[in-house]
């Protein structure tokens, strides 16, 4: 369907108009052509009789001047008789005598009226005529009135020439042209089935390989020919594809982490259920110990599922956002206070730096918190024992900037660009789910602030979280 159409408004709009204007052009000229022949030959006719004419004016001064008798002298003379046909005509018209000898059947001159009337009108004796002769051959005439002494009109002089010659030439003429206007045509034809191949043929290429996508095969990708706006497309379409294999693999990686991280609270709940079912009830510190292993277990559990139905609810903007003034520094405080046995059993340092008095903030506690809590739980988690995790927070310009840096185990500068993808873990031998920063970047997004990861891996980490003063 889609072909037919393209197809279709090729041949109305492209091949159509070419040619209606090379009809048009075609016709232009051979009209033309026509009239500028025609007009030649009477052109020729006229420069004869006006120099007969221009001598019998010299010879109508004579007294004894016989305007019959000099033209038949003309006409026994006539040089041309070869080429064209002399006719004396008498003062009404009527055809006196002829070069050819025989004094033609038809009795009507319809140039000689013309002249009459052109002549009435104040304009030159001259009258032309084209048609068919009576022998059914096409002529074209020119007569001049010839005047008297006493300026009436004494007769006239006609010349006539057959136009077969003249017609001949023109059909030459227009059948060059029509075979030119038909090259034209055939090249533009060649041209565009060329140009519309190349449309075509990538247009299939892109239908079927976008079916192939939609089935679910990312791996195919369209082959690009083009270095255009087509190519631009295939191109787009490739990205495109290539997008969602990551993507697609990603959330393949991640349902494999997350069953994972799932798994082995669940197996240690099991065991521990198991052991206390079997022997443990009897054992007090047993009892004591698997339950709490069960609890911390399960609240790990919770954590998790926790943390999925956030994002979820934020990717699909269910998160309704709680503005309030807000004390950022007391918030930033109250996060790294509730990480902070975490960060001892780690032997690390933790610091939490107020460069300035900041300014209230609009924003979402709770979000906010939630913020601060994935950022410093990366910069734990990732850091290795004995160093160093320092919160600085501080005013530039119209924003409060705070800096969250660690001297753990950095990320490689070719991760850095799809850190905070969803999903996207730089060792998936580590625990985590990879959404902490996706949803922190969320976050601080709809705050209107930004958030931004600078790393070398082996030294270090820095988080800098920017929120707009409002
Ligand atoms: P996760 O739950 O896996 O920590 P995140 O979105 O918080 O998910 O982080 C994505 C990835 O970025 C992590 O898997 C980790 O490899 C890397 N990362 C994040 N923060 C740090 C950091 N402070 N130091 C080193 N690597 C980090």
């Amino acid at each position: 369907m889609l072909f037919k159409k393209i197809t279709r408004r090729w041949l109305v709009n492209g091949l159509g108009v070419v040619v209606i204007l090379l009809l048009i052009l075609e016709v232009a000229a051979v009209l033309s052509l026509r009239s500028f022949y025609y007009q030649q030959v009477q052109n020729s006719l006229y420069t004869r009789a006006k120099s007969f004419s221009d001598m019998l004016a010299v010879a109508v001064q004579q007294p004894d001047f016989d305007f019959e008798a000099n033209a038949r002298t003309y006409l026994l003379e006539f040089p041309d008789k070869e080429k064209m046909e002399f006719q004396l005509l008498t003062a009404k018209g009527d055809i006196l005598a002829s070069s050819t000898g025989f004094l033609p059947d038809e009795k009507k001159c319809p140039d000689y009226q013309a002249a009459v009337l052109s002549r009435n009108e104040g304009k030159e004796s001259r009258g032309v005529w084209t048609g068919k002769n009576a022998v059914g051959q096409k002529v074209t005439s020119l007569t001049l009135l010839v005047n008297g002494a006493d300026g009436s009109v004494c007769g006239g002089i006609r010349y006539l020439v057959a136009l077969d010659k003249v017609d001949a030439q023109i059909a030459m003429l227009t059948a060059v042209m029509i075979a030119l206007g038909l090259a034209v045509l055939f090249f533009v034809i060649l041209s565009s089935i060329y140009f519309v191949n190349g449309i075509l043929r990538p247009l299939t290429e892109i239908g079927q390989t976008a079916k192939q996508i939609a089935k679910g095969d990312y791996s195919c990708r369209i082959e690009q020919h083009y270095d255009d706006e087509i190519g631009e497309l295939c191109n787009t379409i490739n990205n495109m594809a290539a997008d969602i294999e990551a993507a697609d693999a990603l959330q393949n990686e991640f349902v494999a982490s997350i069953s994972h991280e799932l798994r082995t609270p669940l197996t240690a709940i099991k065991g521990w259920s198991e052991t206390l079912r079997d022997s443990g009830l009897q054992d007090e510190a047993l009892l004591n110990k698997g339950l709490e292993v069960i609890s911390s277990e399960a609240e790990r559990l919770t954590g998790i599922v926790e943390e999925l139905l956030d994002f979820s609810k934020i990717q699909q903007t269910e998160t309704e956002f709680t503005w309030e003034k807000l004390d950022i520094f007391a918030e930033l405080e109250e996060a790294v206070f509730l990480f902070r046995d975490q960060a001892k059993r780690k032997g690390l340092v933790l610091q939490c730096v107020q460069q300035e008095d900041l300014p209230p903030l609009c924003g979402d506690r709770d979000r906010l918190r939630q913020v601060f809590a994935n950022i410093l739980d990366n910069a734990i988690k990732y850091s290795r024992e004995q160093g160093t995790v320092r919160v600085d927070a501080a005013v530039v310009g119209n924003t409060v900037q705070i800096v969250i840096s660690d001297s753990g185990i950095g990320i490689a500068e070719n991760e850095l660009p799809r850190i905070k993808e969803k999903f996207y873990r730089v060792d998936n031998q580590l625990p985590g789910s990879g959404i902490g920063l996706a949803v922190a970047d969320e976050i601080v997004a709809a705050h209107g602030g930004t958030l931004e990861i600078d790393s070398t891996k082996g030294v270090g980490t820095v988080v800098t979280v920017t929120l707009p003063i409002q």
